[in-house]
């Protein structure tokens, strides 16, 4: 029964060959005058320190870079408040109330022709927790020679440091590093950065808040943190991630309690209008979010819940 079957496939495989057969030259062409296929996106090797996702067409990754942690202590987070306040919030939200915790991953986004990073991380700045930036890229499969472009959020040393290596080289020697107008002309002025400004000066390419800066990817100008503090819009397709800089620290008290004001934001009351207008239109919209600082990696999108907002994680 089986070599019977065998051999009508046989003969309908063979019956089937003459008609190919005879039309042979045409089954060569065809290809040839389909479009040719866009070139695959290479992925990111994903492990403990790389969070793979893809934006539209773009494969992306969260790099960590490592984080800290502050004494809960009204002092760094939630200065107009008690520290009943904040322990309440922590407290229905699960958390410990000892310490606050905040981690810091950049992004890096590989599409046809670049490999973009945003922000940089703390280097040695933040102590042993933090600087593993250079480990996390190499493990996702990124060669530092290989970025193309790096956009920066705004001056502080957590995102800003990675930028140079422990011997004051450019860390990404190939790479374009595009920084808004007013955020660079601050960084320029900030003599604790002098080394580093000198060694970044030649690859600079400063922009407007706001403004196109390269295809899919565009500065959004949030006030409040630093002068010049831009978050980013990329988009593929028609997916894309808001990556928000410092606009919020941490992924329970920034966004359910937006106005409660953070030692590091240099115009605190600029800075929570700023919070509460990313919230409200970002909820409404639906828009995914990436947040540096928020727990490991940081993509997600906000949502009304009740009076206020929450921070909804990616899984
Ligand atoms: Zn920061």
């Amino acid at each position: 029964m089986r070599l019977a079957i065998s051999t009508s496939a046989f003969v309908l495989a063979a019956a089937l060959s003459l008609p190919l057969a005879a039309c042979a030259p045409e089954a060569k062409e065809a290809p040839v005058a389909e479009a040719p296929a866009a070139p695959a996106i290479a992925a990111f090797t994903a492990g403990a320190d790389v969070h793979a996702f893809t934006i539209g067409d773009w494969r992306a990754a969260a790099v960590r870079d490592g984080g800290g942690e502050f004494p809960n202590d009204n002092k760094t987070l939630a200065i107009n408040k008690t520290k009943a306040d904040v322990d309440a919030l922590l407290t229905a939200n699960g958390l410990p109330t000892e310490t606050l915790s905040l981690s810091i991953q950049p992004l890096v986004v590989r599409t046809t022709d670049k490999v973009m990073l945003f922000d940089t991380g703390a280097a040695a700045s933040f102590g042993p927790g933090a600087g593993k930036l250079p480990a996390s890229l190499q493990a996702a499969g990124v060669d530092a020679g290989a970025v193309t472009d790096i956009f920066i959020s705004h001056g502080h040393g957590d995102h800003i440091l990675g930028l140079v290596t422990v011997d004051g080289a450019l860390a990404f020697p190939n790479a374009a590093v595009h920084i808004s107008g007013p955020q660079w002309a601050a960084m320029q002025a900030d003599t604790t950065i002098t080394a580093l400004v000198t060694a970044v000066t030649p690859r600079v390419a400063t922009f407007e808040p706001g403004a196109d800066i390269v295809p899919g990817v565009k500065g959004v100008d949030i006030q409040g943190h630093t002068p010049g503090h831009s978050g980013y819009l990329i988009t593929s397709g028609d997916q894309s991630v808001l990556f928000i800089g410092d606009t919020m620290h941490h992924s329970v008290i920034s966004v359910q309690q937006p106005d409660w004001t953070i030692a590091f934001d240099g115009d605190a009351p600029t800075a929570q209008a700023s919070r509460n207008k990313l919230l409200t239109d970002s909820a409404a919209s639906g828009q995914r979010i990436f947040a540096p600082h928020f727990p490991f990696p940081g993509i997600g999108k906000f949502e009304k819940k009740d009076d206020h907002f929450v921070w909804v994680a990616e899984q």
